[in-house]
């Protein structure tokens, strides 16, 4: 493709808002761009007006490169922050502005561009290369977790997720986790006290017990540091004469390989059981998202052939770093297999969510050579 038409394939999909939602429209334009060059593609459907879409090219029998984009967008914010408006993509002065320009269309459209150019330069490629285009990636990853879940990202060796990264590659990152506690008790005239129970109360006996557990782990990851806990949302009672019946407290935690999500979650189930033994204590915990750390190896190959890919095309050598949030590699380790994520892509990850958002077309336009080289270096090796 032409540059004007790759800078056009992103604008197309800035242009399509697709706020927490919406995402179809835009598995509906790629499906159709990748038809128009010869390439099938698959919707699974989420929700109404929510798919997500998977496409390969090359050959079965040897290595699969996944690579990942979210389709969905964070809300635009105040708009009158904006000197462009978010949803009418705008170029200028070698910068394309428009809400996703940065998180994350500009690598789904560079991975897809990317797919489009090798297919018609007629590549042969020992391998398959397979785009796993998700919904719903910025409320809970909902589109990885659907596609692992059916088995898309089983028969991966590798995983490029093209988030902003830039120009770095991260191959690790903290699992997150938010909980919700409910603390039931009994309302009573704050003067007569003995005939409540007091909800704050037992909501702080839980929190307690789990800032002792925080505090007593020792537990850190060389790369990641340590797993964190923060209660960051808290409610309870309604009259300050009054015995609290109910008390809630949100927090959130991120978790690291030595203290997983799995140990959090028990943890956590026998804090709640001990206390609930005890007299008068009523505590109910949910878990409202659950995602796991992603470790992978820094030395694998797709993070070697990522780093010479990009120092090819630019110059520039690129360090391999660790990240504190999470993205959709979280669900898609999940699947049959083990295998090495890189997050990859271009945009610089403090742009994202901004008002402004945008992305450099030099930028982009070096991430479709860079995919480009890393999907036949990948599928050329072994
Ligand atoms: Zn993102």
């Amino acid at each position: 493709m032409e540059q004007q038409e790759r800078l056009q394939v992103l604008k197309d999909i800035v242009n399509i808002d697709s706020t927490n939602g919406n995402e179809e429209a835009v598995a509906d334009y790629l499906a159709k761009l990748l038809k128009k060059h010869g390439i099938d593609s698959q919707k699974v459907q989420f929700a109404e007006n929510r798919a997500s879409l998977v496409s390969e090219i090359g050959e079965e029998g040897k290595r699969v490169l996944g690579v990942s984009g979210h389709m969905d967008v964070v809300d635009a914010g105040d708009v009158s922050k904006w000197t462009y408006p978010p949803f009418e993509a705008t170029e200028k002065d070698g910068k394309l502005y428009g809400r996703g320009a940065t998180d994350m269309k500009s690598g789904l459209a560079a991975m897809v561009i990317a797919m489009i150019e090798l297919q018609d330069e007629k590549k042969t490629l020992s391998g398959k290369v397979k785009l796993l285009a998700t919904v719903g990636e910025e409320i809970g990853e909902l589109g990885a977790e659907q596609l692992t879940s059916e088995g898309y990202a089983d028969d991966l060796d590798a995983l490029v997720i093209g988030e902003p990264s830039g120009p770095q590659i991260c191959y690790a990152h903290k699992g997150s986790m938010n909980y919700t506690v409910t603390s039931y008790g009994k309302n009573a005239h704050s003067s007569m006290p003995e005939f409540g129970v007091n909800a704050i109360d037992n909501l702080m006996l839980f929190y307690n017990e789990v800032e002792d557990f925080v505090a007593s782990v020792k537990d850190t990851n060389p790369l990641l540091g340590n797993f964190t806990h923060n209660a960051t949302v808290v409610s309870g009672g309604n009259q300050v004469n009054s015995i609290p019946e109910l008390a809630k407290l949100q927090g959130n935690i991120r978790t690291i390989p030595e203290v997983d999500n799995e140990k959090i979650q028990q943890v956590f189930a026998d804090i709640l059981k001990k206390l609930n033994a005890e007299k008068d204590v009523k505590l109910e915990l949910v878990w409202d998202y659950d995602k796991l750390p992603v470790f992978s190896d820094k030395d694998s190959d797709i993070a070697r052939i990522g780093q010479a890919a990009y120092e090819r095309r630019t110059g520039q050598k690129i360090q391999l770093v660790t990240a504190a949030g999470t993205t959709d590699a979280a669900e898609f380790i999940k699947a049959k297999k083990d295998f090495p994520v890189i997050i990859f892509g271009p945009g610089v990850g403090e742009m994202a969510h901004q008002a402004d958002e945008y992305v450099s077309t030099e930028n982009y336009n070096d991430m479709i050579e860079v995919y480009k080289d890393m999907m036949v270096d990948f599928l050329s090796e072994k």
